[in-house]
C-alpha cells in the first residue's frame, strides 16, 4: 500500500484562513487578540519555538509578546509575574515555554496561569473540564490531531485508537478526545508488555514518545491511519518522527510526515485557543 501523507502544513494555513474572517469582525469591535508567551533562560530550541509561534501571530494580525526572563529567576519571581499577566486585561493568552529550568516547579507555575487564559489547555481546569466530556481550553497538539482526522474524514465511532505515550500534554489529552468520539481507545506506556501487540490491531495509531523511528512498518495494521507526533533530532541533523515514516507508508492508509505534520497545527490550534480565549473573555460566542 502507499499511504496517503496528511498534509498538516496544508490543512493548517486552511483553519488559519478561515480564522480571517473571525480576525476582522473582533477588529471592528476593537479587539486584537493577544498572546503573551513567557520564556525563561536561553534554551536554543525554546527560542526557535517562540520565535515562529510569535511570527505566526503577527502574520494573522493579533498582538503577540515574549517577556523573556533569566534562567536563575526564582520561582516567586516567576510566579508574580504570572499573576501581573493574569491581571493584564490586554493579555488574553499565557503560555509559558516548556521545559523550565530544573529549579522551576511547572506544573505549579502553570496552574498559576488564570485558566481562561491557559491557551495551552495544560490548566486542571481545562484538563477536567476535557475528562468530563465538556472541553473549554483543549490542549493544542491533541487538538490538531482531532482537526487532521476529522478533515481525513476518518471513521472513529468503534474504531481502535491506540495511543503510546501518556504525558499530560499529548496522550492523556488525545485520548480523552478519541474516546469522546466514540472511539476505543487503549493507552500504552514505557512499560507496556508487547507493545506491537497493542500496535498491531490499531485503526487509529497516535504515537507520541520522543524515540526516535521506533514504530516499524510490521507493527502496524494493514490500513491504519497513523499520527506522528514524535519530533527528534538525530545526531546527523535529520529530523525524525516516533514512526518509521518509509515503512510506515507501505503498510498504513494514511500517515502524517515529520515534519510537515502534527507540528504546523500544533502552532494553528494556538491561535484558534487564543482567540477562543479573547471572545469568552469578551462574552462573545466562542469559536466552536
Ligand atoms: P513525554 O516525555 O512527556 O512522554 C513520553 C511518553 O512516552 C511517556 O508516557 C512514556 O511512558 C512513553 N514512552 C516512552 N518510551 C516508550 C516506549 N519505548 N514504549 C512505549 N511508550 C513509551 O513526551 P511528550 O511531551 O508527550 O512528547 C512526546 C514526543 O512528541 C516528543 O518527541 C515531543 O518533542 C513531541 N511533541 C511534538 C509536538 C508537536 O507539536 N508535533 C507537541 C508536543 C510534543
Amino acid at each position: 500500500m502507499n499511504a496517503k501523507i496528511i498534509d498538516g502544513k496544508a490543512l493548517s494555513e486552511k483553519i488559519k484562513q478561515d480564522l480571517i474572517p473571525t480576525i476582522e469582525a473582533l477588529k471592528v469591535k476593537g479587539i486584537t487578540p493577544s498572546l503573551t508567551v513567557v520564556l525563561v533562560g536561553e534554551d536554543p530550541a525554546s527560542q526557535v519555538y517562540v520565535r515562529n509561534k510569535n511570527n505566526t501571530f503577527i502574520k494573522m494580525g493579533l498582538s503577540s509578546e515574549v517577556v523573556t526572563l533569566p534562567s536563575d529567576i526564582s520561582q516567586d519571581d516567576l510566579l508574580a509575574k504570572i499573576r501581573d499577566l493574569n491581571e493584564d486585561p490586554d493579555v488574553n493568552g499565557i503560555l509559558v515555554q516548556l521545559p523550565l529550568p530544573q529549579h522551576l516547579d511547572s506544573q505549579l507555575v502553570i496552574q498559576h496561569i488564570r485558566a481562561e487564559k491557559d491557551v495551552d489547555g495544560f490548566h486542571r481546569l481545562n484538563a477536567g473540564a476535557l475528562m468530563t466530556g465538556e472541553p473549554q481550553l483543549i490542549p493544542c497538539t491533541p487538538y490538531g490531531i482531532m482537526k487532521m482526522l476529522e478533515d481525513q474524514e476518518v471513521q472513529l465511532r468503534g474504531a481502535e485508537a491506540v495511543i503510546i505515550g501518556a504525558s499530560n500534554i499529548v496522550g492523556k489529552p488525545i485520548a480523552l478526545l478519541l474516546q469522546k468520539a466514540d472511539a476505543t481507545v487503549t493507552i500504552c506506556n514505557s512499560k507496556t508488555k508487547d507493545l506491537a501487540a497493542h500496535t498491531k490491531r490499531a485503526d487509529v495509531l497516535v504515537v507520541a514518545t520522543g524515540r526516535p523511528n521506533m514504530i516499524s512498518g510490521d507493527m502496524i495494521k494493514p490500513g491504519a491511519v497513523v499520527i506522528d507526533v514524535g519530533i527528534n533530532r538525530l545526531d546527523n541533523g535529520k529530523l525524525v518522527g516516533d514512526v518509521n515514516f518509509e515503512e510506515a507508508c507501505q503498510v498504513a492508509s494514511a500517515v502524517t510526515p515529520v515534519p510537515g505534520g502534527v507540528g504546523p497545527m500544533t502552532i494553528t490550534m494556538l491561535l484558534v485557543n487564543t482567540i477562543q480565549a479573547t471572545m469568552q473573555q469578551h462574552g462573545l460566542e466562542d469559536l466552536s
